[in-house]
């Protein structure tokens, strides 16, 4: 048995995403508007870009987490705007989907670093 529920409301979703290279977080912190770095605090620095109130974190490995999202088109959203930022600012190289698993990878990348599959030029 148990309680059923009929009405319920997603209020925060929490979800991570690699980019799959290291991410100099102190230029970071000089070029990204609306963003937020102090390590003696956390290891990541934390983007609130405006009109959102979602909250992105990018670890320096690459590793992006983004909370607070209502919707899986939220989080979709905040991460293609950070990762197109991010290749803006060029502290990344533009990413391209690998052809065999799907993850991030370096438009440059001969090998997927997720798969170990060759990429075709
Ligand atoms: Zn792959």
């Amino acid at each position: 048995m148990g309680i059923i529920l009929i009405s319920y409301k997603i209020e925060n979703i929490i979800a991570s995403a690699k980019i799959n290279t290291p991410i100099d977080l102190d230029a970071l912190a000089a070029k990204l508007e609306n963003v937020e770095y102090k390590p003696e605090n956390f290891q990541a620095a934390i983007w609130r870009p405006s009109n959102s109130y979602g909250v992105a974190l990018v670890f320096s490995d690459g590793r992006l987490m983004c909370t607070n999202m209502r919707s899986v088109q939220d989080v979709e959203n905040i991460f293609k705007k950070l990762v197109k930022r991010l290749e803006e600012l060029e502290m990344i190289n533009p990413r391209v989907a690998c052809p065999h698993c799907g993850a991030a990878i370096d438009t440059e990348d001969m090998v997927c670093i997720e798969c170990g599959g060759l990429i075709n030029k």
